[in-house]
């Protein structure tokens, strides 16, 4: 039998990945090498699992071994790839060699970390994985204060979790508004009125600067930006604010994992570069999910990997596939005021026109043409998903 498949990541993107390549190709050996236990979970679940009083445990959907037993794979867990050689087509653990037919990096991506002053700076928690989750969930304890930093996405949807959870919640961001690189200005809105609704305090405008301990407690500090002058962070000190809190979750975005890539001499730009097949710049190497670039976008969401898992399987058994992505709607899952949202193109000039009804938003971004390029739905309104998806399928 030749060298494996060999894929590194068991995230989303490795297992469906793995999954759908089996379905096409029964004999081709697969090995998934992966740094934490390898587990088949949803990781969307992490930001809508404290409402459910969910244990870590609880959210394994399928145990690493299970997961491979069930289409013949080999899974090598709590190992870190440490280097791949192109050239003798091999990844490089610390205790053995691997060979490869094909590789398929799914790296994920990290965390970002603010830079921050005071001396808490190892009391951040942030939660990418089910490891943090669980470090995160111990440290919570009955009727906590936690302070997010970052009103994007997951900074909302932990929000609306925690407060359904019972724990007291502030959010700060240095954006005016929640969600502001992802919906337009009236559904950010529209989302902050919902979680405030629900218990959410909100410090928006605010550039948080430091940490710091406080017996049991921390203290967040941060300025306004109304006092930030000339992109320097210093400010008289009655401009600065302070917020006494006993926990903080970190939720300022992802940055693609490229080091291992980068090291291999792979092309490596914001994510892992590939074209439309997801080949990367080396021969047989190929990435897919939140590490990868793909024609210059990082997508960090599950459509665009399950879609790119489907036609990689296709590539690496035979038939070189493009990656065409369908309308892949973003889902803001905040039961305070549900959104989902297909953002307005960039490049693409237009307008944003909005329906308000009970308890619902609607929001159509048109082009010149008055094609319809966008649209952005929220609470009641969330049941509209399948006509846009539909309507905008017949402009695209
Ligand atoms: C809280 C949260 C909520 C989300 N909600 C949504 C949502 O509602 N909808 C949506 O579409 N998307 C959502 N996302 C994004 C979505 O979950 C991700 O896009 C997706 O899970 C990424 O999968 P991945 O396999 O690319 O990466 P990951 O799941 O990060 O997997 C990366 C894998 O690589 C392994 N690895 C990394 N480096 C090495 C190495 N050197 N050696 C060996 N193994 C290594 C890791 O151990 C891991 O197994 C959410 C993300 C988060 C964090």
């Amino acid at each position: 039998m030749g060298a494996p498949l060999v894929i590194v990541g068991t995230g989303l993107a490795g297992w469906t990945l793995a999954r759908e390549f089996r379905k096409l190709d029964p004999s081709t050996p697969i090995v998934l090498v992966s740094r934490d236990e390898g587990a088949f979970y949803s990781k969307p679940m992490l930001s809508n699992a404290l409402a459910g009083r969910r244990s870590p445990a609880s959210l394994v959907t399928t145990p690493a071994a299970a997961a491979a037993e069930a289409i013949q794979a080999t899974v090598l867990a709590q190992r870190e790839v440490a280097r791949i050689d192109t050239v003798a087509r091999t990844v490089v653990l610390d205790d053995r060699v691997v060979p490869y037919r094909a590789l398929v990096l799914a790296v994920g991506a990290d965390p970002i970390r603010l830079p921050l002053q005071g001396d808490a700076g190892d009391r951040v928690y942030s939660v990418n994985d089910l490891v943090d989750y669980g470090r995160f969930h111990a440290a919570l304890t009955t009727g906590a204060h936690v302070t997010l930093l970052g009103a994007g996405l997951i900074g909302c949807e932990f929000a609306n979790d925690l407060a359904v959870a019972g724990y007291q919640v502030d959010v700060v961001d240095l954006a005016p508004l929640p969600l502001g690189r992802l919906v337009p200005e009236r559904a950010g809105r529209a989302m902050q009125v919902a979680l405030s609704a629900a218990g959410v305090g909100f410090h928006l405008g605010a550039s948080v600067r430091a940490i710091h301990r406080d017996g049991a407690r921390l203290v967040v500090e941060w300025v306004t930006v109304g006092s930030i002058r000339s992109g320097s962070i210093e400010a008289e000190p009655a401009d600065i604010q302070r917020l006494s809190t006993d926990l903080v979750l970190s939720a300022v975005g992802l940055r693609p994992r490229t080091a291992l890539a980068a090291a291999a001499g792979l092309t490596v730009d914001r994510g892992i570069v590939v074209d439309s097949i997801l080949r990367t710049s080396a021969p047989d190497v190929y990435a897919l999910g939140d590490c990868a670039e793909v024609d210059g976008q990082v997508m960090p969401y599950v459509l665009p990997l399950m879609t790119g898992a489907r036609a990689l399987a296709k590539t690496l058994t035979g038939t070189p596939t493009d990656v065409v992505y369908p309308v892949m709607p973003v889902a803001v899952k905040t039961p305070a005021f549900p959104l989902s949202v297909v953002p307005a193109p960039q490049g693409i000039t237009g307008e944003w026109s909005f329906l308000e009804s009970d308890g619902g938003l609607e929001g159509h971004f048109k082009d010149r043409e008055e094609r319809l390029q966008g649209f952005v739905l929220g609470g009641t309104a969330t049941s509209r998903r399948a006509t846009l998806v539909r309507a905008m399928g017949q402009t695209i």
